[in-house]
This record gives C-alpha cells, structure tokens and sequence, in this order.
C-alpha cells in the first residue's frame, strides 16, 4: 500500500487540502500510474460544487498522464515504466461498450462517478478514514493514481519527446471538443460552424473543425482573451457574445448552419442556435447545464429540416483509437492546444482553479514533482 499526497475535496466550493493517504496496491485489472501532470477541468469543479452526487470527502482530477508504477496480473497492453494517459472508465459489458461508444456506457455513474469501485470497496484512505477515489476511474490530483486496464492509454513513441504534462488534457477536455467535431457530428469541409462557448473544449473543437475544412468558423464567446485565442486557432470570425451573435451569424450565413456546437449549457443559447440550422443541420450539445433545464424546438422546423439535435459525450471517443489520433494532430502541428495550457506545481492546486475560473487560464495543468 503506497503513500500518497493527494488533493482531498472535503466540503463544497471549499479549497482542496493537500494530505497524505494510502492508496490500495492494484487489483489484477488495475494499473498504478506515477501521476506527472493533470489537467483541471469544469466537472472536477461541478462534482466539487456538488453539482454531481459524488460523495466526500473525495479526491477528484481526470486528465491524469504519468509513468505506469505496476500493473495487476490481467493488464497486457502496458508495463511498468510505460508513458501513459488516462481518460474516462466504462463497463466493457453493456451494449454501447459492446459498440465502441463507451462514453455512453450504460454504467457510466458507477464506473466514474460513484467515488470507489464498481464493487463499492475503497481504494484510498487517510488513516482508518476511506476517502473516495476512483473518480473517472482515477483521481488524478494526486502523486499517484489507480486506473483500470479500460482507462489507461500508452502514449505512442513518435510523442516521446512530448511531455506529459502536456498530454494530460487530452483525455477530457480535447478529446472531448475535438471528438465532437470529427466523430459525432462528423464536420464536413466547407460546410459552416458556429461554435458558442470558446474554453477548453470549445477551443479544441475550433482546432478540429480547421482540420475537418470548416468554413466559416465561427467562435462566440464573452472573453475578450478567448475570441483572440479562437482566432489564433482557425476561427475566422469571434463575436462578442454580448454583441448579438445570432444576428450576426444570420448575416454571416445566410443560408444556414450546417454544424452548431454547443458548450454553454444554457437552453437560450442552444434555442437560439437550433433556429439558426441549415436544413440537414447538426446541433451539437456538450455543455454542462441545470439539471432541471428543458429545451424547446419548432416540431416543423426540426423534422421539416431534417435536423438533428445531439447529445454528446466525451466526444465520442474510442480511447485506444482517437487519444492517438490527436497526439498524431498535434505533432504534425495541427492541434496546437498546448497555447490553452498553463502549468500550475501540484502545491498550487488551488491558485490553478482559481485560474481556471476566472479565465485566466483556458487549461490550467497541474505537475507533480519528479
Ligand atoms: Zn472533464
Ligand atoms: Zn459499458
């Protein structure tokens, strides 16, 4: 049983203490990962806010990249000293698994949310006190984490010279952007795409849809620092979200949208950007709403149109085939997301949120020392 520091969440929109505990050794499907950095993303931010019931205390991350320590008996695809990255865990058993679309398993909540294993049992403690881990089957704000053989991805060697650090977003924040734009709504070239909400996964879809040939890329955003970034990343044209966007955007494309995305979360926006659709057009949902929010489209539009309406997940990732696949973008230089990053030493955890929050930073990093 290892020791460990780890970033413990023990009370709503209260600052993460860093603490000693023990981690469990590795069942024989699990991975031990040295943790070398993690990203920060909006739901360890929500989970903390209690926006998700994730029980406390709890230690949370899930962009975690690092070094696999030891592997249980069952886990074959990596080996201790192996670079890897972590993203979201599943099932493996239930029928979207079964279809490669594992950010829809059936047995998400548990598998990622529910802050132990499937089998309920404990893998952190802090003295005699269980303190919940397992978050995206990880917990990735700490020296050390336990993943699972379905969550951990080598990093190819062509990233050998890439560091770890800068790898770790993928596996939520990019992945997810970018996945939206070339796996779920499968952005064709020269077709339009507005964008409404330009933070991290905004950012990276705006970077994928570049690469799938959109035209025009349109970002909308309140922060001045993001519409310069969005523009910097391929976006042809940034609007003030304050600066009637919809207007705009009708101007910009009078015949339509075929691809809307959004990570906003807010059904004013989504409704408006339903109204805007090409026919055939895609409306890309992503963004982390009121639980309680309902939407409201004209039935005759919608099916009239031909639209579609579509929830997303983790961008539809495949993890062993897609996390490479955007490595591969980014060493060819065409997903420059590490200009969203900004690195944080693990004792700075929270001056990183803080960052985070107020837009400082689009992707604050946290590295754990050598
Ligand atoms: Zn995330
Ligand atoms: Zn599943």
């Amino acid at each position: 049983m290892p020791e460990i520091t780890a970033a413990v969440c023990r009370q709503p929109h209260g600052a993460l203490t860093l603490e000693t505990l023990r981690l469990d050794d590795p069942r024989d499907d699990e991975v031990l990962v040295r943790i070398v950095g993690s990203g920060i993303c909006h739901t360890d931010l929500a989970v903390r806010d209690q926006q998700l019931p994730t029980p406390m205390p709890v230690v949370l991350g899930h962009e975690g990249a690092g070094i696999v320590e030891a592997v249980g008996a069952d886990v074959t695809h990596v080996k201790p000293g192996d670079r890897v990255l972590m993203s979201f865990n599943s099932c493996g058993t239930c029928p979207c698994c079964h279809a490669h679309a594992p950010t829809y398993c059936y047995n998400f909540f548990p598998h990622n949310f529910a802050g132990a294993r499937a089998d309920g049992s404990f893998t952190l403690h802090a003295g005699e006190e269980p303190v919940h881990g397992n978050f995206f089957g990880q917990s990735s704000f700490a020296t050390y984490a336990l993943a699972t053989v379905r969550n951990v991805v080598r990093v190819p060697d062509s990233a050998g010279e890439v560091p770890l650090e800068r790898l770790a977003p993928l596996g939520c924040g990019m992945m997810t952007g970018a996945g939206a734009v070339l796996r779920s709504m499968k952005v064709q070239a020269g077709m339009p795409i507005a964008i409404f909400g330009a933070g991290a996964v905004g950012l990276a879809a705006v970077m994928a849809a570049k690469i799938a040939g959109a035209d025009p890329i349109i970002a909308v955003d309140l922060h001045e620092n993001r519409r310069a970034l969005a523009l910097e990343l391929g976006a042809t044209h940034a609007i003030d979200g304050r600066d009637d966007p919809f207007g705009k955007i009708a101007a910009l494309c009078p015949q339509g949208l075929a691809y809307a995305f959004d990570n906003t979360g807010l059904s004013s926006i989504i409704e408006s950007a339903f109204n805007l659709l090409a026919p055939r057009g895609v409306l890309g949902i992503v963004g982390a709403s009121d639980p309680t929010a309902m939407l409201t489209f004209n039935e005759t539009a919608f099916m009239g149109g031909g639209r579609t309406v579509k929830g997303i997940l983790g961008g539809d990732s495949d993890l062993f085939g897609f996390l490479p696949e955007l490595i591969e973008h980014h060493l060819a230089g065409r997903f420059p997301y590490d200009r969203l990053i900004g690195v944080f030493p693990f004792e700075q955890i929270n001056e990183a949120i803080e960052a985070g929050e107020s837009g400082a930073v689009v992707k604050p990093v946290v590295v754990m020392e050598g």
